[in-house]
């Protein structure tokens, strides 16, 4: 089929194939795939309104058994620099997301073997209890399976003890790309196969739980691979309609074992337009500032995207691999607005929450990115003596008298 046969296609409504979605990534002009995805998203936001999310993005530990060669933020088990946080440290940073708006943690981290599942059942008891309004975006498929593998307990078993505890919502990280040649080569497949990572979402939204759906692209991945990974996504949500939003961001290479360089703006533009026509049994797409920066940001509302993710009070991994990029939620807005949008305050099921929250009262203006840890903090937290470790390191941590 022509390129301006396809694009007809998209412009009627109609669904695209693999091979019609990858004609118009690789050969259709940038300005095209830019119009077609903003005509998807305009059909499906009629309203005019661009939301986004107030919350924080939490990792709890960076100890993790994994190593996927692209990550920048893990520390392996044992290392001086290793770090958990402690359930008070968690509920300060959680007073602090409440006092600027904040509805929710997006709360991830690594695979650390020294945590069992009662850690995690206890601190969403714990905040739970000190908050019963605040949601928990929590443990993305990756993290849910390492649960599952260290207690012995079926990830369907796990999700439902999460769920038990407090988990309202399971983020979509570690998807990478939903192809085991590449989770192989970039060592991810033993953290979790393509299989695997959906099976957790098709048992969460069997649980209940809307979830969202992520690509990391630009490592070694080709692109009829990509096209693979939106193809498997949009797959499991006809299945199940249990994806709330779908968000894609490039590879992040600085202090990488993988090293590399990073995708341009233009293929972010097009990767996200290209998602936006594909997944079009996705409400929600985010566009990724926080690893392209505000005005690629702002420009994704023009590819695709009907939505600026969460303001960042908090961040570590990108942080980690070279990007650093800091939006309170007033400039989000000025964003927004100045892209010719409204702007509301959303929650995890995208439900409009109201107007800017700065319009309405007095919030403390969060400029700069504040880090899971101070650097050189290395705390350990009192509770952790509690649970039992499966690493030697933390073995010998909790025989020494503190
Ligand atoms: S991406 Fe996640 S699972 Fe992989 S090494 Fe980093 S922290 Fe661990």
């Amino acid at each position: 089929m022509t390129i301006e046969a396809i694009a007809e296609r998209v412009r009627s409504g109609a669904r695209i194939d693999a091979a019609d979605a990858l004609e118009l990534y690789r050969r259709a002009p940038t300005p095209l795939l830019g119009r077609l995805a903003d005509a998807v998203r305009a059909r499906k936001h009629a309203d005019g309104i661009v939301t986004y999310i107030i919350d924080r993005n939490v990792n709890y530990t960076n100890v993790c058994v994994a190593k996927c060669n692209f990550c920048a933020f893990y520390r392996p088990v044992g290392s001086s620099d290793g770090y958990v946080l402690g359930f008070d440290e968690l509920f300060r940073k959680i007073d602090e997301t409440i006092a600027v708006g904040g509805v929710q943690l997006l709360l991830q981290g690594g695979h650390n073997p020294d945590l069992p599942l009662t850690w995690y059942e206890d601190l969403f008891r714990a905040i739970k209890a000190r908050y019963p309004a605040f949601k928990l975006h929590a443990l993305s498929p990756p993290e849910v399976i390492h649960i599952s593998r260290l207690s012995q307990l079926p990830v369907a078993a796990v999700i439902d003890r999460l769920i038990a505890a407090g988990l309202d919502s399971i983020p979509g990280g570690g998807a990478e790309i939903l192809v085991d040649r590449v989770r192989r080569e970039l060592h991810c497949h033993g953290k979790a196969t393509a299989d695997e990572w959906l099976d957790v979402m098709r048992h969460a939204h069997r649980a209940g739980l809307r979830t969202t759906a992520t690509m990391m692209y630009g490592t070694v991945e080709t692109d009829e691979e990509r096209i693979e990974h939106l193809l498997r996504l949009r797959a499991l949500q006809d299945e199940t309609g249990g994806f709330t939003a779908f968000i894609t961001w490039s590879y992040q290479p600085d202090h990488t074992e993988l090293a590399g360089s990073e995708a341009t703006g233009i293929e972010y533009l097009r990767t996200l337009a290209i998602a936006r026509i594909v997944l079009d049994n996705f409400d929600n797409l985010q566009a990724s500032w926080v690893t392209q920066g505000g005005k690629v940001g702002q420009l994704s509302l023009a590819y695709g995207a009907n939505d600026m993710g969460s303001v960042m009070i908090e961040e570590n991994v990108v942080r980690a691999a070279g990007a650093s990029y800091c939006m309170d939620e007033a400039e989000i807005v000025r964003n927004i607005e100045d892209a010719g949008f409204a702007a509301k305050r959303r929650n995890m099921h995208y439900e409009i929450l109201g107007d800017p929250i700065f319009r309405e009262r007095d919030v403390p203006r969060m400029l700069e990115l504040a880090t899971a840890r101070a650097e050189g903090d290395a705390g350990v937290p009192d509770e952790l003596m509690k649970y039992p470790a499966r690493s030697r390191s933390g073995k010998q941590l909790r025989v020494i008298p503190r």
